[in-house]
């Protein structure tokens, strides 16, 4: 029995959400309220190294700021954060530090607290991630900015109103892994095996697959907080698209959305202080190209502005109430990593030792130093989070999760509308369902970037 024990309490905190919200405004008439601010994470340091390719960058100058946008909200019983950074991912070592320093400054308990990565592939290395090491001046520098964020919008609680929506925008995502016919089966894995039946990126038409893997996760969802006359404070929207591509650093999409967003709504950052963030929702699977279809534009500011306006039409017809009542649960699970066998091992340790003290190249040398990590490290502990703000549900998920796992997650969920929020409170790789794994590919091969048990995704929902 590797259950963990709160899964009880977790379910029982979303089922209160059948009740209905006057129930809560009779027991709790305190003023709700709202705050947000972000702040600014780019690097002062250069070169600085960005991880999020197989091997390891270097990066000379910022193309674009990046930010640690924060909200916090409190209805006058329960206080919590919500922190998104612009970075492809975050330990739980750095986060529970960051959580620690910002709860002894505000007051916000830290299993209160969610913090999760956007997962931009453009970012400096807060965390060693496959051929990439972390970049120590930046990974020292981050946590203090997060902490600011945090308390920065906890100075600014004011009594708010709050509404959600969800759209849906089958425009801009789709599955990104699709399935080799079975004839075409010429891709071998990092260990030299040919049993890639399934991969990212075919290729546009491609004549050697048979289609996507699973479906992709369309919604769009937002959460958005205005003062009590209306004027827009922030915006919490989700939506679960891999990244863009974007020159070195850069926020990329999610760091693009917020500012576009606000143009659309009549936000003016400067005036209102108004905050914009994108939280990646489950894209383990999921990117922007159709690959159903002959290329298409890549053009990352239209791609932006085409979300962006779909988000806008939604906001338009959000409905606001102020009697929000808030609720939050954390629980833990311990779960075994896939370390390798015996002949694995040693086939990890002879290349390790012919690589030396050199960067690896290429996915077998990467994936031999990764076979290290895993036997030296068995185990993983993994934070989980559920949120409810009014009747509006958010999860939290330290993973890649595919898209078949958030929409599993949102039909079970006994809110309306959920959203599920990715790289949260810790990074620890892809979690495909234990069918996906069958099928092979870069998102099943094991590594800390993908080395969680065979059951761990049904255990996770
Ligand atoms: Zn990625």
């Amino acid at each position: 029995m590797r259950r963990c024990t709160k899964i009880l309490a977790f379910v029982l905190l979303l089922s209160m959400t059948a009740y209905p919200e006057a129930q809560s405004q009779e027991s709790n008439p305190a003023v709700f309220r709202a705050g947000a601010a972000m702040v600014d994470i780019t690097p002062t340091v250069f070169p600085v190294i960005v991880n999020g390719m197989v091997e390891e960058r270097t990066a000379e100058k910022a193309h674009d700021a990046l930010m640690s946008r924060a909200l916090v909200l409190d209805d006058g019983v329960e206080k919590i954060a919500i922190v998104v950074v612009d970075s492809l991912m975050l330990t739980r070592a750095m986060l529970d530090d960051a959580k620690k320093q910002a709860s002894q400054l505000t007051g916000i308990p830290s299993h209160h607290m969610l913090i999760s990565a956007t997962h931009t592939h453009s970012a400096p290395s807060a965390m060693p991630c496959l051929g990439s090491r972390v970049d120590p001046e930046y990974a020292d520098f981050l946590p203090g900015q997060i902490v600011r964020s945090i308390v920065q919008a906890n100075e600014k609680l004011v009594p708010a109103q709050a509404g959600w929506a969800v759209t849906t925008d089958d425009q801009h995502n789709h599955c990104r892994r699709w399935i080799f016919r079975s004839d075409r089966m010429t891709m071998a894995d990092p260990f030299g095996q040919l049993n890639v039946r399934a991969h990212m990126h075919p290729g546009y038409q491609s004549p050697n697959h048979i289609g996507p893997s699973g479906p992709a996760d369309t919604d769009l969802t937002l959460l958005s907080m205005q003062t009590t006359n209306g004027q827009p404070m922030a915006v919490l929207a989700n939506y679960a698209m891999h990244y863009y591509g974007s020159p070195l650093v850069s926020g990329d999409f999610c760091g693009r959305f917020g500012l576009k967003l606000a143009e659309l709504i009549g936000a003016n950052n400067q005036q209102t202080g108004f905050v914009g963030i994108m939280s990646q929702g489950t894209s383990g699977d999921s990117m922007w190209p159709d690959y159903s279809k002959p290329a298409g534009q890549n053009n990352p500011e239209a791609y932006t502005a085409g979300v962006a306006q779909i988000a806008a039409e939604a906001y338009r017809k959000i409905i606001y109430r102020k009697d929000i009542s808030l609720a939050m649960e954390e629980a833990t699970l311990k779960l075994d990593r896939r370390a390798p066998d015996e002949a694995r091992l040693k086939w990890a340790q002879d290349l390790a030792a012919q690589v030396g003290d050199r960067l690896p190249r290429g996915w077998s040398e990467v994936y031999a130093f990764e076979q290290l990590r895993l036997h030296e490290d068995p185990t993983a502990e993994l934070k989980l989070q559920a949120i409810r703000i009014g009747d509006l549900g958010i999860t939290a998920i330290p993973d890649e999760v595919f898209s078949i796992t958030g929409i599993k997650l949102k039909n079970r969920s006994p809110l309306k509308v959920t959203m599920n929020i990715e790289l949260a409170n810790g990074a620890e790789g892809y979690i495909p369902p234990p069918e996906q794994l069958k099928l092979g590919g870069y998102t099943t091969w094991a590594a800390r970037t993908a080395g969680l048990e065979e059951t761990a995704e049904p255990q996770i929902v």
